[in-house]
This record gives C-alpha cells, structure tokens and sequence, in this order.
C-alpha cells in the first residue's frame, strides 16, 4: 500500500492504471486523470478488480479523461475516483443491482426513449436535485400534473401503456460541448401488477 495525502492506493491497482495514464509518479494526481462512467453487471461473481480482489460481480467502468482509455475496477476500488461523484455511484450501482419500478408513459416525443412514471419517494428521485448540481442533463422530470417520470432507452417494443414494470437500469455519464449528463438504459425489464405493491429494497 502506498500513501497518497490521506488515502491508500492498492499498489496492484495503481500500477495497473499507470500503465494507462499520462502521469507515472505523483499517485494522487495519477488518480485524478480518471473519472467514472457506468457500472454492469458483469452476470457473472468471479471477476477481478485490477487490485487483485476477486468475487467481483459489477464492473465500474473509469475513463482517462487525458488518455481517453478505459478500464474497470470493483465497487470499493471505484471510491478511489471522483469523490463528487459517490452519490451517482451509489445511486448507479442500486439502478442495476435492486432497479426502479415504473409505470409504462409511451415514447418520448420527438425521441427514441421511453418513458417512466416513478414515485415521488422513490431514490431515483430523490436524488434527483443531487443529481442536477452534477449534471446539466438529467432525464427525471416532475410533470405539470406533479407526477415524476424518468426517460430511458430499451429495445422493448412489447410494453403497454400505464402496465407497471421493474426495471434494472444501467446508468452511464456523457459530456459533450453542449454540457454533460446521464442516460438510463434499461437492462432487465419484468411486468408487475402495481407499484404498490412492489416493495423496494434500500441501497
Ligand atoms: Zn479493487
């Protein structure tokens, strides 16, 4: 283990990501160059984090923002990177891990996403203005009639309006020169009777 101002790197982990990063001695600079994408659900429990850890289901996907590579690393490694962006990871990881439930709105208009009708005290919304202060685009609007809805994509064309769904959700952060933001994609779909009584699970 090697010190870094108040923080401990894995010494396998940065020498992996050195590898892929411009600067090679100042760590917490080093570490610096990465940020945070998208975590999936890899489906599998025996992969490893680039530490050397094993038993690794979702893979946290960090982008160089010099070099532009990528890699992944496990859930507590990625708490190394982006200290702002803990809460979107924690949010991210409970998206595709317990997912969301919501009721089926139709298509976007004049867009290709889907939308959601969630509860008001759902996480997803909750975290909502948390979410705004980091991101300009931010697919979770509250309605004229008070009603939240998330947008998000999927290949599913067998939905039917007002049913209720669980969803798991994978969430990956973009930037482009009009500003940055989050995009929902839906992994895993299932019907449900009502969101009443679909209980969610704290994450
Ligand atoms: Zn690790």
């Amino acid at each position: 283990m090697a010190e870094a101002g108040s923080r401990r790197y894995p010494q396998q982990l940065t020498s992996h990501l050195r590898d892929l990063s411009k600067e090679k001695n100042n760590e917490l600079q080093l570490y610096r160059e990465w940020t945070f994408c998208h975590i999936k659900d890899s489906g599998e429990t025996d992969r490893r984090c680039p530490c050397g850890k094993t038993g690794i289901r979702y893979l946290c996907y960090i982008k160089n923002r010099i070099t532009g590579m990528l890699t992944f690393v496990g859930t507590k490694c990625v708490e190394f990177f982006d200290e702002e962006m803990k809460e979107v990871l924690k949010l991210s990881l409970g998206l595709i891990s317990t997912g969301v439930t919501g009721k089926y709105k139709g298509l976007q208009k004049n867009g290709k996403k889907k939308r959601f009708e969630v509860r008001a005290n759902s996480k997803i919304v909750k975290k909502e203005p948390r979410l705004k202060a980091l991101f300009k685009h931010v697919p979770i609007y509250q309605k004229r009639n008070k009603k939240w809805e998330i947008q998000a994509f999927t290949q599913r064309d067998d939905l039917t309006l007002d049913e209720c769904y669980t969803m798991k959700i994978k969430s990956s952060r973009w930037t482009q020169d009009y500003g940055n933001g989050i995009t929902f994609r839906v992994t895993e779909l299932e019907r449900i009777q009502s969101l009443n009584n679909y209980y969610e699970i704290e994450f």
